[in-house]
């Protein structure tokens, strides 16, 4: 257990509060009596769950349920979602899939005081605690705004707050006051809250009128060489090179596109808008906004994904590291051997895959690690 000292953290940071306006007798007042909150420190010391696929991420927050609930929040709010697509372009299915996956609606806001977590997980020290220590600064300014009662911050363990789980920093930026009672609410107003992330995504480049992205089928022929994560195509040239067009007429043929392959040349294929890259802004996990897009789509009234998820046994950090040393070995730059299959590692599997006659996809998949294996 770490040793913490808040009250030596309380200290130093009240400066910077009074700096950024914050009254010496509200400092006192809303910091005291903050202790560590032992709670958070397991939650922040736990190992993330990396030996989940995307499928199995996507299948679990795309489910039935969660799409019926979603089908029947856009009927009931339908008004309100159309005023807030008019002002920020966003449409009511993302933004309810948004919702959904953020809060379960509004369920799983978390009830965590976020002055305390945030003290918590800034004295403790670590590799973020700049990051921490300008939240609580954040959080201290929105108190100090005046839109919710100290005893109203509360959020996830990590300081997400409300429906759509703001972080202090973004709300400061981006939350608005959508129903216009003078506060802006995105704890227990629906409207401030989803017109807050509207405004959100707008400022992070999301463009009217345009999809997120769709899935794709790819030909038996098809060179792979070309999926490359950091270089977008005209929509174009990828249905020149036999990719299937979208059924939506709204994507212009310039439109830059990314093929994303995120299980592999054997799991389903999408490409991607920029539209995609602003949902990435939210929480910058792909599998992550392909689980928005997709649960948008299916509560729009979309259909199931046409590919199924190969149900293969995903690489254990063990073997990814392993993989990545042998990568190494034979002169490919991985980024790094640390587990994270990142944009390097994945160019290079793909250069190596070419070079073993497989399937170029860039997918660490067991092949993959069995070939490199036998190639010692
Ligand atoms: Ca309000």
């Amino acid at each position: 257990m770490h040793r913490i000292d808040l009250d030596a953290f309380l200290d130093e940071v009240r400066p910077s509060a009074l700096d950024a306006g914050v009254p010496v007798h509200l400092y006192a007042d809303w910091t005291a009596n903050l202790e560590p909150d032992s709670r958070v420190i397991t939650l922040s010391s736990s190992q993330p769950e990396h030996t989940r696929t995307v499928g199995d991420y996507v299948d679990a927050l795309v489910s039935e349920t969660r799409i019926a609930r979603g089908r029947s929040l856009v009927a009931h709010h339908a008004d309100l979602l159309a005023r807030i697509g008019d002002r920020y372009g966003v449409p009511a299915s993302v933004l309810t899939a948004i919702w959904g996956i953020e809060s379960d609606y509004g369920t799983q806001t978390g009830t965590h005081e976020v002055l305390r977590s945030l003290a918590t997980l800034a004295a403790m020290g670590g590799r973020r605690s700049a990051f921490w220590r300008g939240q609580f600064l954040a959080a201290l300014s929105i108190l100090n705004e005046g839109d919710v009662e100290p005893n109203e911050l509360v959020g996830s363990w990590a300081a997400a707050m409300g429906h759509m789980q703001f972080m202090p920093t973004t709300f400061l930026e981006h939350a608005v006051d959508f129903d216009e009672d003078g506060r802006r609410d995105i704890w227990q107003s629906i409207a401030d809250a989803l017109a807050s992330a509207a405004n959100y995504l707008a400022a992070r480049g999301w463009t009217r009128d345009k999809p997120w992205g769709w899935e794709v089928r790819i030909p038996a022929q098809f060179d792979y060489m070309l999926v490359s994560e950091d270089r977008p195509r005209p929509l174009d040239f990828w249905i020149e090179s036999g990719v299937s067009a979208p059924r939506s007429q709204d994507v212009s043929r310039e439109c830059p596109c990314m093929l994303v392959l995120p299980a592999g040349a054997r799991g389903p294929s999408f490409l991607t808008t920029a539209n995609f890259t602003s949902i990435l802004t939210y929480n910058n996990a792909t599998a992550y906004a392909l689980a928005v897009g997709h649960l948008a789509d299916r509560i729009a009234g979309g259909a199931p994904l046409v590919t199924k998820w190969p149900g293969d046994d995903p690489l254990s950090g063990a073997e990814r590291q392993e993989l990545q040393q042998l990568l190494v070995e034979l002169g490919y730059d991985t980024g790094g051997v640390d587990g994270i299959i990142g944009r390097a590692s994945r160019r290079a599997i793909q250069m190596y895959q070419q070079r073993c006659k497989l399937v170029p996809d860039g997918y660490p998949d067991r092949v993959v690690l069995e070939e490199l294996r036998r190639t010692r």
